[in-house]
């Protein structure tokens, strides 16, 4: 018995993205870098966010766009968002 669990309020809504996307690579989660379909957030809050992480994630622990595309950036080493450098 764990008693009341905080997972409704420590999730958040993802998204599939649009059939029209699907020639694309999926993006890496922005929490575990699983490439993934789904994607939370609009705007500078558009970011890829796995289902997974998504049950786990809250809107403040998440990172903007520019924070997660300079996080990929960094990690991947790949102009995979077609940066201008
Ligand atoms: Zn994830």
């Amino acid at each position: 018995m764990l008693g009341p669990t905080l997972e409704d309020a420590m999730s958040v809504d993802v998204h599939k993205e649009p059939s029209e996307m699907n020639c694309w690579p999926k993006e890496n989660c922005c929490v575990c870098r699983t490439p993934t379909s789904y994607w939370y957030g609009t705007g500078p809050l558009n970011v890829a966010l796995c289902p997974t992480c998504a049950t786990r994630a809250t809107a403040d622990s998440l990172p903007t766009k520019a924070q997660w595309i300079d996080a990929e950036r960094r990690a991947n080493k790949r102009p995979s968002f077609a940066a201008p450098w």
